[in-house]
């Protein structure tokens, strides 16, 4: 193959669990990954001139050895013996440090990329195997879809899709840290834990209402307090209909899940109106076809 161009997804947590903090210092954590309609997208060229070439539009990002395109393709080379020439073309479209796993969903789609422009014939479990090494989230993006994910983010459960609905994503102009977050939460003091097996019973049900009502994430915590713009969303989405809203992994993006494209569209536009956030889409989750539901 010359060229291969992929679309790297964008995540939302349904729920997100911290269980533990290890000796290590690691989280231990128990959440329910969704694929959503927002994605950046890569193209794979083959070059003459060996080596990675990274090229992006659409944001201010280092292209250099930092990226996480970079390393996943640099580890791919090394590991598969590949001595060859790549040009690789990022267009961003999913919110930078949002919460989103922008950065995790473009090194997945790297495995992926490389894998069918050179005909490297690595397994779904291979990638996931390397994927694991340049960030926790990575093996999930390239599985994609709706998991369960365990342990520090590598034990990952395959689920059905849960029932359509329609999405606003809104990311506030803020940075959050994701160190900052984790750092700042008490983990072994938590009194509040979101019902995650209600919901995976919810999702294997294809009971909308049942996950919806069970939306949490435990490290809102930390962020509502330091963040009030957060809090202001999820109220604005609530009063213009939605079922409910949460914040998505370590913050600051906010989604809010609606039955109707009516209401979805009024909050969207309450959120661009006050000022609450810039970024902001009306979109749904995304599962691949014949994912369905077994
Ligand atoms: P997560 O949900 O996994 O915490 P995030 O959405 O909070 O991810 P990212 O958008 O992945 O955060 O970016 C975090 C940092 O990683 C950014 O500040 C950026 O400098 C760096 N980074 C490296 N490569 C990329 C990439 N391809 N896309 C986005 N960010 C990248």
């Amino acid at each position: 193959m010359e060229k291969v161009i992929r679309k790297a997804y964008a995540k939302i947590n349904l729920g997100l669990d911290v269980l533990r903090r290890r000796p290590d210092g690691y989280h231990e954590v128990k959440m329910i990954m969704q694929t959503v309609d927002i994605w950046d997208q890569l193209t794979f060229t083959r070059s003459a001139k060996p080596g990675i070439m990274l090229q992006i539009a659409g944001a201010e990002l280092p292209a250099g050895r930092d990226n996480l395109i970079c390393k996943a393709a640099e580890l791919v080379m090394r590991e598969m013996n590949l001595n060859e020439g790549v040009e690789i073309e990022l267009v961003k479209k999913i919110p930078i440090a949002a919460g989103m796993a922008g950065g995790s969903t473009d090194a997945a789609a790297v495995f992926h990329g490389l894998n069918e422009l050179f005909d490297l014939e690595m397994s779904l479990e291979k990638m996931k195997e390397l994927g694991v090494k340049i960030g926790a989230d990575v093996p999930y993006c390239i599985m994609g879809g709706t998991a369960l994910s365990e342990g520090i983010g590598e034990k990952l459960t395959k689920l059905p899709p849960p029932p359509e609905c329609v999405l606003v994503v809104a990311k506030p102009d803020i940075n959050v840290s994701t160190k900052f977050v984790y750092e700042n939460l008490h983990a072994n003091r938590l009194t509040e834990h979101p019902d995650i097996d209600g919901m995976l019973q919810a999702i294997k049900d294809g009971n909308l209402t049942g996950i919806t009502q069970r939306l949490g994430n435990v490290l809102e915590t930390v962020t509502v307090k330091n963040y009030p713009v957060i809090e202001q969303i999820k109220t604005v989405m609530k009063e213009a209909g939605a079922e409910n809203a949460l914040m998505s992994g370590s913050g600051p993006t906010v989604f809010g899940i609606f039955t109707q494209e009516r209401r979805a569209q009024e909050a969207e536009r309450r959120i661009r109106e006050e000022g609450l956030a810039f970024q902001v889409f009306v979109t749904g989750f995304y599962n691949e076809e014949g994912e369905g539901r077994s």
